[in-house]
């Protein structure tokens, strides 16, 4: 084996290893450092897994509550757990499989254990020195653990450890209501177990657009998840198989105890780069140990750096983006992100996906006359009734002057799939009406979407 290449990424997650992928297709010599498994995050402990388990249960409740008003009756619906986790771990396999099958056929080295620089060009792994033209850094992020909640895998779980609970607890308790606090609490809400959230701010994603995040809110109330706004989690305190958690407003005042079964904390995440040898090429991470790149994804003089461990916006499809293009930037050509258009769902029913600007950050960029906005709601959808999934609306908002489409959001079941259409609306400028006139096959949910877009563009759509 060589021990010379043009690239060494660090890190096999979805940013390193399609960034790794596509400089070999480039025509470049690659290694890719992983110390613990392929795909990273997302395939192992993140997106996938947790869609996997969010489908099954999902199937599960429609199958034990609701299809009878459809005409399917369905007796004795039970829960096998084990065998939901199962399905989980088997789609991870395949897809954590693939990945060492496409580095095969796209002659990647894979350099199995922890990546440490070594100075430049010089990247340590289990003893050996391997050297490369350039190195990038894609190592990810990892979850932040708060005072008073340790960890412990049992009893305080990450999202890694909440994804693997092998038995249906009865109270789930979950500091944070962002994208991993609604998501995993739907899982095991769905499951049977009484889970209440807690949350810093007045409501959940405080990040995505107020009125979809509140209508999600209103709806994920209603399937049973409990939230409790504006507090702060104190600490967790194991009592045999129980949980102690105590809380406060966090403006002040009293403070509540709980006893919950188990505890998932989910209040972001953080970069890692531990003993990743930084200091040995000069690289000196934010206060927040975010590693600081230039327009081309550049460190420093031949080490790049991409993904959550550059924190611009934690997501894995962004990732893959950003390992794109550094790769491209590296071999000569002229890689680029627009991240006005990256696209963010959140996968409980309703979906929440969204992209460019939320009404808040369009109104504070053009002033509330500024901006014009187009609603659709779902229940005036033929297919959406069909399926019995009336619940959301699709909103539109557009630039007022110039009708530029400046961004989409939608709260809808299948709303994941049906963003991708504004994506591509957005990437190719497209003013509201370019939208309203694009032909839609009927009947489908992205109707709504025309329809919206028609309400944005000239205030009628055809079937409110
Ligand atoms: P990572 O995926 O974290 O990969 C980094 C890799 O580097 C890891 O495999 C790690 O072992 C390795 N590594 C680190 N240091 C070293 C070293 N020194 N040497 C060797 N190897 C090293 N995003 C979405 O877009 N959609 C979703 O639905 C979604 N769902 C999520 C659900 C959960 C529960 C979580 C936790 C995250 C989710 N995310 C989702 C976020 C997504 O997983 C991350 O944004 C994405 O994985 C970041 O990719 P990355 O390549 O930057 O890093
Ligand atoms: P998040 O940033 O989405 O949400 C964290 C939430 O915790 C916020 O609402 C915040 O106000 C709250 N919070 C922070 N400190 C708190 C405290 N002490 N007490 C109570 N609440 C507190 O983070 P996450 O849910 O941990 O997810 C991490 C990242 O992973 C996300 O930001 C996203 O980038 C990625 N992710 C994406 C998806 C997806 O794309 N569907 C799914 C899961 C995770």
């Amino acid at each position: 084996m060589s021990d010379s290449f043009d690239l060494i990424v660090i890190g096999a997650g979805p940013g390193g290893y399609v960034a790794a992928i596509k400089a070999a297709q480039l025509g470049m010599s690659v290694a890719c450092v992983e110390r613990q498994y392929l795909g990273g995050t997302c395939l192992n402990v993140g997106c996938i897994p947790s869609k996997a388990l969010l489908d099954s249960s999902e199937r599960y409740a429609t199958a034990k509550h609701g299809l009878s008003d459809r005409g399917i009756k369905i007796d004795n619906v039970e829960l096998d757990l084990p065998a939901m986790m199962k399905f989980k771990e088997k789609v991870v396999g395949q897809l954590t499989g693939g990945v060492g099958f496409l580095f095969k056929k796209n002659k990647i080295t894979h350099l199995e254990g922890h990546g440490k620089i070594a100075g430049p060009g010089k990247v340590e792994v289990e003893g050996k020195t391997y050297s490369a033209k350039n190195i990038l850094i894609a190592t990810g992020s990892e979850p932040i653990e708060i005072p008073g909640f340790k960890f412990d895998g049992k009893h305080i779980l990450s999202s890694t450890e909440a994804l693997e609970i092998g038995e249906l607890p009865e109270k789930l308790l979950i500091v944070g209501g962002g994208y991993i606090g609604v998501e995993i609490g739907s899982v095991w809400n769905r499951l049977g177990a009484h889970v209440s959230v807690l949350e810093f701010m007045d409501r959940i994603l405080p990040a995505s657009d107020a009125e979809c995040a509140k209508a999600l809110q209103k709806s994920l109330t209603k399937q049973g998840l409990e939230f409790h706004f504006g507090v702060k989690a104190k600490s967790a305190t194991v009592k045999g198989d129980k949980v102690e958690v105590v809380y406060e407003p966090k403006d002040g005042g009293d403070a509540t105890t709980i006893t919950v079964d188990k505890v998932m904390v989910a209040v972001g995440r953080k970069p890692y780069t531990d003993k990743l040898g930084l200091d040995s090429v000069g690289v000196t991470p934010t206060d927040r140990g975010f590693i600081t790149v230039d327009e081309h994804y550049k460190a420093t003089d031949g080490v790049y750096a991409i993904g959550d461990v550059i924190g611009k916006i934690m997501l894995a499809h962004n990732a893959e983006e950003e390992g794109i293009a550094a790769v491209e930037h590296i071999h000569g050509g002229a890689g680029h992100v627009n991240y006005g258009t990256c696209p963010a769902v959140v996968y409980t029913h309703p979906e929440l996906a969204s992209v460019g600007l939320t009404q808040e950050e369009a109104t504070d960029k053009f002033g509330k006359d500024g901006i014009k906005i187009g609603k659709f709601n779902l229940a005036a959808n033929g297919r959406a009734r069909g399926m019995g999934e009336t619940e959301g609306f699709v909103k539109v908002i557009g630039d007022a002057k110039t009708d530029r489409l400046l961004g989409c959001h939608i709260v809808a079941a299948h709303a994941s799939d049906m963003i991708a259409e504004a994506v591509t609306a957005m990437e190719f400028a497209s003013s509201c009406e370019d939208l309203a006139r694009v032909f839609h096959a009927h009947p489908t949910l992205p109707e709504a979407i025309k329809e919206a877009a028609m309400a944005a563009s000239d205030g009628k759509a055809i079937h409110a």
